[in-house]
Order: C-alpha cells, then sequence, then structure tokens
C-alpha cells in the first residue's frame, strides 16, 4: 500500500529519483538528500506506514533485519567512527516525512551533529509507577 502523497511512496514507485543502496521485497534504503553527514542513509517499509507502533511486527522485523549490514556497510564505505541510527517518530519527535524511516547517520568526533540529552532523576516510586502502566499497556 502506498500514499500518492507520500514523498517516500513516490520514491518507492518510481515516481521521483532517489540513490538507492539496498533494495528488499520489504523495504527500500536509499542516500537522504539533506544528510546530516556524508553516507547518510534512510531505511523505509516498502508500504506506507506513518509511525512505528503502527507497523506490524514482521513488517519492523523485516526493516529491523537490514539494519546490521546496512550499518557495517555505512560505517566502511564511510570510514566513520560510529553511527547513529535515529528514528523520529510523530513530528513532536521532529518527524517531518510521514512515512517510518530509520535514519543511518556517520559519526565522527567533533563533527556538526549535536543533541541535546538532558538526562533527568526520577522522584521516589515514579520508575516503578511508569513501568507498570506500560506493562498494563502491553497486554
Ligand atoms: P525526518 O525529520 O525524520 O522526517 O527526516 C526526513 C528526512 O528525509 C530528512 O533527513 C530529509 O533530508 C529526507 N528527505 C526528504 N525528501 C527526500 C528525498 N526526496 N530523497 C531523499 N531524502 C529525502
Ligand atoms: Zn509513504
Amino acid at each position: 500500500m502506498t500514499d500518492p502523497a507520500c514523498i517516500f511512496c513516490k520514491i518507492l514507485e518510481g515516481d521521483i529519483p532517489a540513490v538507492k543502496v539496498l533494495e528488499s521485497p520489504d523495504c527500500l534504503a536509499f542516500m537522504d538528500i539533506g544528510p546530516l553527514a556524508e553516507g547518510h542513509v534512510l531505511l523505509i517499509p516498502a508500504s506506507h506506514v506513518e509511525t512505528i507502533d503502527k507497523m506490524s511486527a514482521a513488517g519492523a522485523a523485516a526493516m529491523l533485519g537490514l539494519l546490521p549490514r546496512l550499518v557495517g556497510a555505512v560505517q566502511a564505505a564511510t570510514g566513520c567512527a560510529g553511527v547513529n541510527v535515529l528514528q523520529n517518530n510523530g513530528p513532536a519527535a521532529h518527524q517531518e516525512v510521514m512515512h517510518v524511516h530509520f535514519h543511518i547517520i556517520p559519526r565522527n568526533p567533533g563533527d556538526a551533529f549535536h543533541f541535546n540529552w538532558p538526562a533527568g532523576k526520577y522522584p521516589n516510586g515514579r520508575i516503578e509507577e511508569l513501568a507498570e502502566a506500560i506493562r498494563q499497556e502491553l497486554d
């Protein structure tokens, strides 16, 4: 299933060009045209799904199954020191293209990509309370 209004579906349909690096029946990986670093790759499912929580387990497994090889190839090709695998899920999390995608972003010491990591602390009992709420939602 594709969405004619979706830019990544247009890439899947061949309606707009992309520089592809890996194709499978379930997924496509291609070069990000606005790279945060040289070699920045996007991995997308071949069906239109907006956010990862809406994916089937099988669809997510197919996509994640490609990550080790893809990350290894990006690292080997760029010689980067590390990689961030980033999945922006929802507009509040900086998702601009509403078709699930994983960013594979090459990283090197002192590079230009920064993100704020404001690690907090839980008040007494809150961590257990939240874990229980999440467990309930998993059922
Ligand atoms: P996000 O903010 O997580 O939704 O990221 C969307 C990403 O898609 C950005 O990094 C864009 O540079 C990239 N992007 C948008 N349009 C295209 C396109 N036509 N080909 C390749 N990458 C694209
Ligand atoms: Zn789409």
